[in-house]
């Protein structure tokens, strides 16, 4: 505990709300933390932590969360989770800043109001093709789990009742055995104002569970990969050519695959951060400003036979059943690092805002009128709870965050307090004794992925991002389990939102280094050769 820690403060223990939506490994993952479930017929109302829930929360509820309080959404986001709303904002983006940038979203047309131009696009097509059929997807713009979609390559098979898109059909993806499969790529945002992304560095490999097969475009056995659909095929037990049997694999045991043939899947790997960087700042301008929330997403990437990953769609609240291994093992330490991730997110801002007020910057912290009111509050802020500890004032606010992060300070170990009230669960992460090794928590994910053959010796230092090969003036982002920084991704991205978001400086940077790593695979290229 630290010195300025009010006595008992660290005992109290975390309070976790849900409601009938909430996922089961949410709920047990917490528990297992040492959370306690709220109840309200036992506690003041206002006495939770975290509320987890599937849907949305109402302005009213962000407007009214408490200092010690945080939603697992924040208001706006369905700007991307919605297909037509995406499709719309990256079309957006692609006008202002340059078609090719956006390139990574097929191309899309938002029913019914495009379909002059989408009927205009197909015949251009269709000569161009001459006798060559194109393909198309038709998906309901909001559903979800593979329903109402149909795959078409003749219009007269086009049928569509609500709003939905048709997307060009990606019919060249990259084939495991002679499976299609897509990823789902976990993205936290922990906030829009300032942005900040972390990405989730395990994730997992949906496949079909039928051969692909361009002649058959009802099949969706063969088409779509979405577990909810192959789950119930006759295929699904059995031992698949190299998938093996089910469904799904563990990214990194995709990337290993790739690895095994060659693929330079550091390079795939910086693209798909590319792609979430550039779809998160489509919308992150117009959301509005909402404190002490988060939101966790799933991004859907389809990877086609020249390596190009194409974003099919944004999950809100992912799926996070259990149905199978891979499963369990990514989604509960995806759950344990997000709790892990926001706690460290309110620890910095806490921070941040509590050297601003040190150094006579107008602005109260949340945290800091908590703390003002002392022990007149029932609880203390969600982070203030968990760990103390000052910082330099020489620190500039990227060290501080790297200084707070768990990998270099084990005396923020969120589960400190609350193993004195219960018995640990064996599978809960203990508060390391000494050092902890940079992902020795995660076992599995040695295997894994591009950061692996990105960080050599030298550069796996604590919370260094794979994402970024940094200059030598930029400090590593922090990094909070298997959760690492993508945006900021340097001091430029930095400073480029802070004080309200320069997207185009941001787009300038990005483009900066996808150009500085197409450059250092060129010359990895030819040092092999
Ligand atoms: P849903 O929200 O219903 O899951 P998705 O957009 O994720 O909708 O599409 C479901 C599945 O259909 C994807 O997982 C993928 O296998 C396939 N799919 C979707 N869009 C395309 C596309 N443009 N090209 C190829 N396959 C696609």
């Amino acid at each position: 505990m630290a010195e300025d820690e009010p006595p008992g403060a660290s005992l109290k223990p975390l309070v976790f709300r849900v409601d009938e939506t909430t996922p089961e490994v949410v709920q047990s993952v917490l528990l297992e933390r040492g959370w306690s479930k709220f109840d309200q017929h036992e506690r003041n109302v206002e006495d939770w932590n975290l509320y987890w829930r599937t849907s949305s929360f109402r302005m009213a509820e962000h407007a009214n969360v408490k200092p010690w309080q945080c939603l697992n959404h924040h208001p706006g986001t369905t700007r991307l989770t919605r297909k037509d709303l995406l499709a719309r904002h990256l079309q957006h983006m692609g006008r202002l800043y340059g078609t090719p940038l956006y390139a990574f979203l097929p191309p899309t047309f938002v029913m019914p109001s495009d379909y002059s131009k989408f009927v205009a696009e197909y015949f251009k097509e269709k000569q161009a093709l001459d006798a060559k059929l194109s393909y198309w997807i038709c998906k309901p713009a909001e559903l979800s789990r593979g329903r109402g979609i149909i795959i078409f390559s003749d219009i007269k098979n086009l049928i569509f009742a609500d709003t939905c898109i048709i997307q060009k059909y990606i019919c060249n993806p990259l084939l495991v055995g002679r499976y299609k499969c897509d990823l789902r790529v976990y993205v936290c945002v922990t906030g829009f104002k300032p942005l900040t992304i972390y990405i989730y560095q395990e994730g997992l490999v949906r496949f079909a569970t039928e051969k692909f097969d361009l002649g058959d475009l009802e099949n969706s056995y063969a088409h779509l990969t979405n577990s909810s659909i192959n789950r119930s095929g006759a295929s699904y037990e059995k031992i698949k050519e190299v998938v093996g049997s089910g469904c799904k694999w563990t990214l990194s045991r995709f990337f290993s695959y790739l690895r095994s043939w060659d693929v330079d899947d550091l390079l795939l790997w910086q693209k798909i951060n590319h792609v979430v960087i550039l779809t998160v700042l489509a919308i992150a301008p117009s959301v509005p400003f909402a404190a002490n929330c988060f939101e966790l997403f799933g991004f859907d990437i389809l990877i086609d036979d020249n390596l190009k990953p194409w974003l099919l769609e944004v999950n809100y609240s992912p799926g996070l059943s259990l149905e199978c291994s891979a499963d369990v093992s990514v989604k509960r330490r995806l759950i344990h690092d997000t709790i892990e991730l926001i706690h460290l997110h309110s620890l910095r801002n806490e921070r941040k805002e509590s050297c601003g007020a040190a150094n006579g910057s107008p602005g109260v912290s949340l945290a800091g009128k908590d703390r003002g009111q002392g022990s007149d509050l029932p609880y203390e802020s969600f982070s203030q709870l968990r760990c103390r500890r000052g910082f330099s004032k020489d620190e500039t606010p990227v060290q501080k965050a790297v200084t707070t992060c768990p990998e270099n300070r084990h005396t923020c170990q969120p589960q400190e307090a609350l193993s004195r009230q219960k018995e640990v669960h064996p599978s809960t992460r203990e508060p390391p004794k000494a050092k902890p090794k940079a992902r020795a928590r995660h076992p599995a994910l040695k295997t894994l992925i591009p950061c692996v053959s990105l960080i050599q010796p030298r550069g796996r230092e604590k919370g260094l991002s794979p994402h970024v090969q940094p200059d030598s003036s930029w400090v590593p982002g922090p990094q909070a389990g298997n959760f690492v920084l993508i945006f900021p991704f340097n001091e430029a991205t930095f400073g480029a939102s802070r004080n309200g978001l320069n997207v185009r400086r941001i787009i300038q940077e990005l483009q900066k280094l996808t150009h500085k790593q197409c450059s250092q695979v060129a010359e990895k290229k030819i040092k092999r050769k």
